[in-house]
């Protein structure tokens, strides 16, 4: 069974789909983390994110590998590294790039193989697994995204000085990069089930979920 979900930042996409495949028992892949980590090497490795090329060579080597909820990058442990704003902000650079893309797709489409998963990103119904048995597109009120994101940055005391309205704008910026670039942009696919979690709650997302998965019939879009 294979699992697609995607949606803009803070949507909730990474809570759910981790309550999901718990659930499920299946693999989850946190797509997301794997633009970070590269954007992460590149920071590291004092690359200019003005240097395509440099970061497109970067990405060709670089080794990511998932240990549980820890994703290690050239075998340094990134798990909490990867979530600053300042690697936020720089993904956008990394994440548009062709050459990074094509490499990133192919390494989760080999994760998928013969496995039973769900994938929470951006293209995930588009172009990593166009044929997934089910589609998700979680959405929700910016406002209501930033606040989640806000809580979620205080309660690991990272705020780092950021207000709400700080953290709203830096989603609006990335929601506007994310759906405007040329390779692979955010978008719902025709054939995704779109959710929209403003008012709603973990458990009803998840509940709502599994739901349209144990009986299809029920979903708009599925
Ligand atoms: O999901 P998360 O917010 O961690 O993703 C960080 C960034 O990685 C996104 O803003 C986007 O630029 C990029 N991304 C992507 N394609 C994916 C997953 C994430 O371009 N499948």
């Amino acid at each position: 069974m294979q699992i697609a979900m995607d949606g803009p930042a803070g949507a909730g996409k990474s809570t759910i789909a981790k309550r999901v495949a718990k659930e499920l028992q299946i693999t989850y892949l946190d797509t997301g983390a794997m633009y970070r980590a590269i954007t992460k090497g590149v920071m590291d490795h004092g690359i200019s994110f003005h240097d395509q090329k440099a970061i497109s060579q970067y990405a060709k080597q670089a080794v990511i590998a998932f240990e549980g909820n820890r994703i290690f990058l050239d075998g340094q442990d990134v798990t909490e590294a990867i979530r600053t704003t300042e690697v936020s902000a720089h993904t956008s650079d990394v994440a548009p790039i062709p050459e990074v893309r094509s490499v990133l797709v192919k390494a989760q489409q080999q994760i998928a193989e013969g496995t039973d998963v769900i994938m929470d990103g951006r293209d995930i119904g588009s172009r990593v697994l166009p044929n997934a048995d089910y589609k998700f597109y979680l959405d929700a009120a910016v406002s209501e995204r930033a606040k989640r994101r806000y809580e979620e940055l205080k309660a690991k005391k990272a705020l780092e000085g950021k207000t709400l309205s700080d953290i709203e704008a830096d989603i609006e910026k990335r929601d506007y990069l994310d759906s405007h670039r040329k390779v692979d942009p955010l978008m719902c696919c025709e054939d995704a089930c779109r959710i929209d979690t403003t008012e709603m709650s973990i458990d009803q997302v998840c509940a709502r979920i599994i739901e349209l998965i144990k009986d299809p019939k029920d979903g708009e879009a599925l």
